[in-house]
């Protein structure tokens, strides 16, 4: 079952992501003196979960925790990790503006019609927390601008700020001895646009970024871990889908009928859900 915790490297125990309620991947990078812990979970009862889990691991001395985005998903656990917060200074005013928010059926669905709350997460919200409301926002303690390093013993995470279509605060986590990146969502398209989307200057950009470190383990927010191989396919195939926006613009047909000839082969629903957003971005 997915709900169990798992070892990535010596160092790092993970949560994995759970799609019934959009739970995203939760960690633990575990250093000589301290631990980091990557994304405080979409709930009290997501974050309860997984600090049971690394409890019986004996994973204790936290440093702090680290957000990579202010989405629910991955912050409304604050409250119940109750640790340190480290974020982006804009992950701390997207979740400024929304302390206030209720989160009744009724909220959520109004939201959603003036298109401040995408249908998506008020499903999910509303299935992660049934009748039981009770979401208290908590506020990252230290934020950042650029760049963030966390020392742990014989560990250094570099975080650095990325942006990109997935939300504009996004940040990365590089831990360097055991050569594994923590992306979260930011390579995903966005979610609080009519239509998700990509725009190939900020698909570039953030893959510029990405590739300045040098990861053996690419950790995505929603997926299973991604081998370099892996990983790199993936990029290629953003790279590619760039190109080809750029060379077709809103010819949709053109564009996958060169990029099925470019793969030798028809395209996978995945690939036809990326050219899809990357014409819904143009
Ligand atoms: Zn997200």
């Amino acid at each position: 079952m997915t709900n169990n915790l798992k070892q990535l490297t010596d160092r790092i125990y993970y949560l994995p992501h759970d799609p019934k309620t959009d739970r995203p991947i939760l960690s633990a990078i575990c250093g000589t003196q301290q631990t980091l812990i990557v994304d405080t979970g979409n709930s009290d009862e997501h974050a309860k979960l997984f600090l049971n889990e690394i409890e019986q691991q004996q994973v204790n001395n936290f440093h702090s925790v680290m957000l990579t985005h202010w989405h629910w998903d991955h912050s409304f656990g604050a409250n119940k990790m109750n640790m340190l917060t480290i974020a982006h200074e804009k992950t701390k005013k997207h979740l400024e503006k929304i302390m206030d928010y209720e989160w009744s059926d009724d909220a959520l669905n109004n939201r959603v019609e003036k298109g401040l709350e995408s249908q998506f997460c008020s499903e999910m919200i509303k299935k992660e927390f049934d009748d039981n409301r009770n979401i208290n926002i908590t506020l990252p303690n230290i934020t950042f601008k650029e760049k963030f390093e966390v020392h742990l013993g014989d560990t250094r995470c570099i975080v650095k700020h990325v942006g990109g279509d997935h939300s504009d605060d996004s940040s990365i986590i590089f831990v360097e001895e055991e050569k594994v990146l923590f992306l979260g969502d930011c390579l995903y398209p966005s979610v609080y646009t009519k239509q998700p989307q990509y725009k190939v200057d900020n698909v570039r950009n953030v893959i510029e970024k990405i590739e300045m470190f040098d990861a053996e383990i690419y950790v995505l927010s929603h997926q299973t871990p991604l081998t370099k191989d892996e990983f790199m396919g993936y990029i290629n195939l953003l790279k590619l889908i760039c190109d080809l926006t750029e060379k077709y613009q809103r010819n949709r047909l053109n564009l996958v009928n060169e990029l099925s000839a470019q793969l030798n082969r028809k395209l996978s629903q995945l690939e036809e859900e990326i050219v899809y957003c990357f014409i819904n971005g143009i």
